[in-house]
């Protein structure tokens, strides 16, 4: 039988591009063969994010496209996206076959093999955590530098983020497994890793946190470098700086998002930490390590008022990030914040979203 070709397409962070390599894996060894042309595909998958209304926007237009190919291709819902819709999914979009949820990509080649034999839409959701297995799928898109997943999910409720909502309750994977997985990497040729993670510093497992994860990495012969995203500010710490400081392997930069420099809005952001607590960090990074640091920005969060907005912006002032990714506010329903009024209007957003990121380009322009 000539072999079913998928075209994969992933949106998002990169924890998805994570999650499309061992969706490649997966289907590779079951004979399944990746092509870039849809017009060409069996088979569509969109691996996908909804962490803002914007993202969505281009997967459902991107699925209403593909529908119309006369070929008439199975398409899969997979990600965020599938778990976030997984009630609306078939209505907003009848042209989807079927949907499966982060925590169940495991299941895509069963649901793959039930889509191509039968017509019927199939779905997997709401799995609580990831079976180990997906993690061993021995297919890399690059020879040198990886991916590695520390934990899964979320336990912060940031009031406007739909991250705990798609990927459920944080999970650390076991320590163990993780060196393995990376010791196998390095003994493939693999030079370079990236741990991965929602909030990397709430990471544990039988009693390894995280700085003492960094240490045990560290000491993998043969590997050159690592890194790691994302810090959540309330976890970061000392404990942290200083194993960052001492392990000759890692790479000296910390991606640590702000959202916002107004204390009132980081309290209805649900964050933990007050702009005080975030720049003693700050300060302690840079005296510990004193290496690159980075940011996420959110403008137009509701009830934002010029001061709280000139609040952040003197923030990225004085900090003076390396880099700093700016977002403006989008409505998520069934977020905690999805209960306040969205009451920045759009242009205001933008104006606030253009400030900041002129004002960055500067800054960063200024830093290399
Ligand atoms: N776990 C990571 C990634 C979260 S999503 C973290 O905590 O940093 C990445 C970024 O998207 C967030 O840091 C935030 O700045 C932005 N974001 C999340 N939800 C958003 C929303 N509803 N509107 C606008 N930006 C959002
Ligand atoms: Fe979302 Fe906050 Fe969790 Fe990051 S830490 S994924 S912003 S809930």
């Amino acid at each position: 039988m000539k072999s079913k070709r998928v075209h994969l397409r992933t949106f998002g962070c990169q924890m998805n591009v994570r999650d499309s390599e061992i969706i490649t894996g997966l289907l590779i060894s079951r004979g399944y063969k990746l092509t870039d042309k849809p017009d060409d595909a069996d088979v569509i998958l969109l691996n996908t994010c909804c962490v803002r209304q914007h993202a969505e926007d281009k997967v459902w237009s991107e699925i209403g496209r593909f529908s119309k190919l006369t070929h008439k291709p199975i398409i899969g819902l997979v990600g965020c996206m599938a778990e976030y819709h997984k009630y609306d999914a078939f209505k907003i979009a009848a042209g989807i076959d079927f949907v499966c949820g982060p925590n169940d990509i495991g299941t895509i080649p069963f649901l793959l093999a039930q889509a191509l034999e039968r017509d019927t839409k199939g779905i997997a959701v709401n799995q609580r955590q990831r079976d180990e297995y997906v993690y061993n799928t021995d297919f890399q898109f690059d020879k040198e530098s990886c991916f590695v997943n520390i934990s899964e999910g979320c336990n912060n409720l940031c009031s406007y983020c739909v991250v705990p909502l798609v990927r459920l309750r944080e999970h650390s994977r076991n320590y163990e497994d993780i060196l393995k997985e990376i010791q196998q990497l390095v003994g493939k040729g693999v030079k370079q890793i990236t741990l991965l993670g929602q909030n990397v510093n709430s990471y544990n497992s039988e009693n390894i946190n995280f700085p003492r994860l960094l240490i045990l990495v560290n000491q993998i012969e043969g590997l050159k470098t690592f890194s790691f995203i994302t810090s959540h500010p309330k976890d970061a710490g000392q404990e942290l700086f200083i194993a960052m400081s001492r392990l000759d392997k890692l790479k000296k930069s910390l991606h640590l998002p702000l959202q916002s420099g107004s204390d009132r809005i980081l309290k209805l952001m649900n964050r933990g930490y007050t702009l005080k607590e975030y720049l003693q960090k700050v300060a302690d990074y840079r005296k510990i390590v004193g290496g690159a640091i980075s940011t996420d920005i959110i403008v137009g969060f509701p009830t934002e008022s010029e001061e709280d907005f000139l609040d952040t912006k003197e923030v990225l002032e004085t900090v003076k990030f390396d880099s700093a990714y700016i977002f403006k506010y989008s409505v998520r329903p069934r977020t905690l914040a999805a209960e306040l009024n969205d009451d920045v209007p759009q242009e205001e957003k933008e104006r606030r979203h253009r400030i900041l990121l002129e004002l960055q380009k500067v800054i960063s322009k200024e830093k290399k």
